[in-house]
């Protein structure tokens, strides 16, 4: 377990790729993960202080370590006052008097509240989720009645799902709620099992999207191709689609679907895996059942000079237009809640810059069908250009992860493909790296080549 310390505290005058590389590496792990590193190095140490260090240390291992040793010979006075700054309290909006109705372009950023370093800053309705973060949510989705059965449907299959395994060393660690993985058909399910490489290995469940699920999944392509219009128009610069974003029709093709039985089960602060979305990606999330809080926060660049406009550097369209925000305001993070019969739509800013969690919650009110569950149907538009027989393959002849470098500024917002067969119980990784290029429209260099000839041309030409 010393050497991912060891490892970061080398340091031989890499390279730039080598040392944004490492960087990486060390930033964009789920929290998840690294709580579970700093919980093997200090296994005295309780959760939330653990949490603490690590935002304390933004978000860096090894400095979460040593400010736990040093902590450590003064242990108690430490836990105190780690456990009254992670309760933080409660904003509401009401104070802030936002006028969205009336937003024009660039709107967005001047009206916004900010959620400061060390504090939530709790969101309930969709004006203010939308001018305040890259989400936005529309209640009471379906008709009560559609809700209810495919909540049916749901619960009937949610004991049968399975917690997701991550090696870290030599330790598996175990997700901290249960999921499973739904396709459209058998005969893509059984690609899925045997071509889609997820953290270095196959993911062995993969089923048929049921009944219900493929009903709503209808509604849910409709609704969220019109948020996404209507974001481009009234929150993203000029009134156009991100560079990258793909002009296509958001078609859902993919679902994980996620169970979080009773308030202890929850996921921890991360962004999904672009490899087979591409960059940009837009993901609609149906909840139902027991209301949880989606908690979100934005990754600020390191060595940022405060004031500066991001919106000027290209990387952020949307969410800085005239004042930056401090860098602690930035870090601050916000709840969304999301009840029963709610669709979430993460926009296409949504996974470079901001990460997410579900929250563990000390109560819950317990659902009248669900009982302490919450159930969430997270549908994807997997891209056929990014199929793993595509993409590159590592020394481990294992395809690629594609990331987005999130903190280090020189190289932010640029995506590349990485070996994350260390990630796999039983494998070691090798130390492959190469910078992922897309066109505008987020399609990789070998779209033309190995698409039809009908898809390629919808890939080249339907920028409107
Ligand atoms: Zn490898």
């Amino acid at each position: 377990m010393d050497a991912f310390v060891s490892r970061k505290r080398r340091r031989i005058s890499p390279t730039d790729e080598e040392e944004t590389k490492i960087a990486c590496l060390a930033e964009e792990e789920s929290t998840d993960f690294k709580l579970a590193v700093l919980a093997s190095l200090h296994p005295d140490i309780d959760h939330s202080a653990l949490l603490e260090a690590l935002l304390a240390s933004n978000g860096v291992v090894d400095a979460a370590s040593e400010h736990l040793l040093r902590a450590g010979s003064n242990k108690s006075p430490s836990k105190r006052r780690n456990t009254n700054s992670i309760t933080g309290y409660q904003s509401t909006i009401s104070s802030f008097s936002l006028k969205s109705k009336t937003a024009e372009p660039g709107a967005y950023v001047s009206k916004k509240p900010s959620a400061k370093k060390g504090k939530t800053l709790h969101l309930y309705s969709p004006e203010d989720i939308e001018t305040t973060t890259p989400c936005s949510i529309i209640h009471n989705f379906l008709p009560p009645n559609e809700a209810d059965a495919l909540l049916h449907e749901l619960l009937k299959e949610a004991p049968t799902f399975k917690r997701e395994k991550f090696r870290l060393f030599e330790n598996v660690v175990e997700s901290p709620h249960t999921m499973c993985f739904y396709v459209d058909s058998w005969d893509e399910a059984e690609r899925q099992k045997t071509e889609y490489v997820y953290n270095g290995s196959y993911i062995a469940d993969v089923r048929k999207t049921l009944p219900e699920m493929r009903n709503v999944a209808v509604k849910v392509q409709e609704a969220v191709n019109a948020e996404i219009q209507r974001r481009i128009q009234i929150y993203y610069p000029g009134g156009q689609k991100l560079k990258y974003q793909s002009p296509d029709e958001w078609k859902p093709n993919a679902a994980f679907v996620n169970c979080y039985d009773g308030g202890a089960e929850s996921v921890g602060y991360h962004s999904d895996q672009l490899t087979y979305l591409g960059p940009r990606a837009v993901i609609g999330s149906l909840s139902l059942g027991v209301a949880r809080e989606f908690r979100v926060r934005r990754v600020v660049a390191r060595d940022e000079d405060e004031g500066e406009s991001d919106a000027k550097n290209g990387h952020f369209p949307g969410t800085i237009a005239s004042s930056a925000p401090t860098r602690a305001d930035a870090e601050g993070q916000i709840s969304i809640h999301l009840p029963h019969n709610s669709l979430l739509v993460m926009h296409a800013e949504m996974q470079e810059e901001w990460k997410h969690s579900i929250a563990p919650a000390s109560a819950i009110d317990p659902h009248p069908l669900a009982g302490n569950k919450r159930l969430n149907i997270t549908y994807r538009c997997y891209k056929a250009s990014l199929h793993p027989r595509f993409t590159p393959r590592c020394k481990c002849g294992v395809p690629t992860v594609l990331r987005c470098v999130q903190r280090k500024r020189e190289n932010r917002g640029r995506y590349m493909w990485m070996c994350h067969a260390n990630y796999t119980p039983g494998q070691e990784g090798c130390s492959f790296f190469q910078w992922a290029e897309f066109n505008d429209d987020g399609e990789p260099p070998w779209a033309k080549g190995v698409l039809g000839a009908k898809e390629a041309e919808g890939v080249a030409g339907s920028a409107t």
